[in-house]
């Protein structure tokens, strides 16, 4: 029916003069030596308006990347009547018709447009190239490819017919148009957002973060060049209130693909219930928010592994992943060697620089109100005297905003450290006396609101057993000896619970499907 994949796509490596590293280059000084301008897009046509909103590099921020358009109220209403005019004519394609779009997506993602991609998420975003390669191509070209897997299996569902008549089960698109708000984290997450209702027959408002823009606008014109028709995803960058406002008070909002804070996503909740007697149909709202994700280390834990899990689950992408880990819980007896071990690697072997040195491991935070939110937890850790800090602590935002991985002890399980997301990289441990491991397990789930991921590292197989059963209902995601970062398409379906969102599991058979409207016909012989 399909030709789908049922392979990942290979990470490629960057290695010094490999064909990949020295394309890369060339292509960061392309969009280094020049400040892209980028407009709205509806209808397949530019719209300029007055309203120019600059992109810098979170790493040098003097420099200028991109000046975009923000919509205005007229625009957004313009491109809403836009995603109404296409709307059913691109529902009534065949379901083939539309996926092959994402399938081209993927292969030019895959191939020439994968530096552009990955140039544009680094500039943009700060990401590593390590980084950057597992997002904005292997993580976008899965999503693509695995949801027209899902789809055509999806398509294998057959009603029963009878002898007297024939029953057949369809997919629709959402009766209105979705309107897709999008991440500065992940370059795949904004494609995927916005395109994954397209596929399944929606036409969309993709609003991507006023940080991701340059690499969102290159994920909108790979899906131009795959043959995305006019008017089936408009791009249009806008102020969140503005859009927010605009989207919950027209009658044909069919849904909201979101992912950001859990502040955000709730206030768009109250949005459209002030809006709920006006709506032709019930706006499906689905969304992945924050999270406050758990290493809990048990004392059989190899001493080795949870060293490296957790620097890799706090500090990778300075922590600006809603997966990362940010709080410990440490048995006393490893306490000495983890604590010295964490240190040593944080003094001396992570490099915190421009990712145009491909050898850094992360680089600045995102803006300058993450880095003002960031040092606000590490000042408060400095000024407590339930916590102290034991590695890192240092912020300096001259040139770029940098935050040094950091690393606090705190001997309040329940404070602020412990519960509030702080998305930087900032882990907190609480010491724990060995014998309390079950206390803990429970305080474990009880100390946060948020349910997004967690890793349990034990080597004992009946505790981890156990474990694992008293802490299933707590997250969406839970690791066994692994770090709680770094899901895969298709491997661990992401999505969590509580307030970490309404758990759709992007990567996984069933989020394609929270975008249809089924329709079941029965026909009489
Ligand atoms: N899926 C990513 C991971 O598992 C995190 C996505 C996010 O930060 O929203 O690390």
């Amino acid at each position: 029916l399909i030709d789908y994949t049922t392979k990942n796509e290979p990470i490629l490596e960057y290695r010094p003069n490999s064909k990949e590293c020295l394309t890369l280059k060339k292509t960061l000084d392309k969009y280094l030596s020049k400040t892209t301008r980028i407009p709205c897009i509806i209808d397949g046509k530019e719209v300029w308006t007055d309203d120019v909103q600059r992109q810098i590099v979170p790493f040098d921020h003097k420099t200028t990347i991109a000046e975009y358009c923000y919509a205005d109220e007229n625009v957004l209403q313009k491109a809403i009547d836009s995603t109404l005019k296409n709307r059913i004519k691109w529902d009534m394609l065949p379901i083939e018709q539309r996926a092959n779009i994402f399938l081209k997506a993927a292969d030019l993602a895959s191939t020439s447009w994968r530096s552009d991609l990955i140039a544009t998420t680094m500039l943009g975003q700060g990401k590593t190239v390590f980084q950057a390669e597992i997002d904005a191509a292997c993580e976008l070209i899965d999503f693509w490819r695995f949801n027209v897997q899902f789809l055509a299996d999806a398509l294998k569902y057959k009603p029963i017919s009878t002898s007297d008549s024939d029953n057949t089960y369809s997919y629709r698109g959402l009766e209105g148009f979705v309107a897709a708000i999008t991440p500065f984290n992940f370059t795949a997450i904004g494609g995927h957002l916005a395109s994954a209702p397209a596929m399944m027959g929606n036409t969309v408002l993709f609003k991507p973060s006023d940080t991701a823009m340059l690499s969102s606008y290159t994920v909108f014109k790979i899906l131009q060049e795959a043959g995305l028709p006019p008017g089936i995803i408009n791009f249009v960058p806008a102020n969140g209130q503005v859009f927010g406002k605009t989207i919950t008070k027209s009658p044909h909002l069919a849904a909201i693909s979101f992912t950001g804070s859990t502040a955000t996503f709730k206030t768009l909740w109250k949005w459209v219930s002030e809006n709920l007697d006006n709506y032709r149909s019930f706006p499906r709202l689905i969304g992945e928010c924050g999270g406050k994700n758990f290493h809990l280390i048990h004392p059989s834990a190899d001493p080795t592994t949870i060293v490296y899990a957790t620097i890799r689950a706090s500090f990778e992408y300075s922590g600006q992943k809603c997966s990362a880990c940010s709080r410990v819980y440490l048995p006393r007896s490893l306490a000495r060697s983890f604590f010295d071990d964490m240190k040593n690697i944080m003094d001396n072997e992570l490099k915190i620089a421009s990712p145009l040195e491909f050898d850094t491991f992360s680089s600045a935070v995102i803006d300058n109100k993450s880095f003002d939110r960031i040092k606000s937890y590490i000042d408060y850790a400095k000024s407590s005297s339930s916590s102290k800090i034991i590695a890192g602590g240092l912020c300096d935002n001259h040139n770029g905003y940098y935050i040094h991985p950091t690393m606090i002890e705190t001997k309040n399980p329940n404070d602020k450290l412990m519960t509030e997301e702080i998305f930087g990289p900032v882990v907190t441990v609480y010491v724990y006396d060995d014998k309390k491991f079950d206390e803990i397990v429970d305080l474990v789930d009880h100390t946060s609101s948020f349910g997004l991921t967690g890793s349990i590292f034990c080597q004992d197989k009946a505790v981890l057993e156990k474990t694992k059963e008293r802490l299933l209902h707590s997250v969406g995601n839970l690791y066994l000896n692994d770090k709680s970062t770094g899901a895969v398409v298709n491997q661990q379906p992401f999505g969590g619970s509580r307030s970490s969102g309404t758990n759709d599991k992007a990567g996984g058979p069933h989020y394609i499907l929270r975008w249809t409207s089924p329709i079941s016909v029965k026909d009489m012989k």
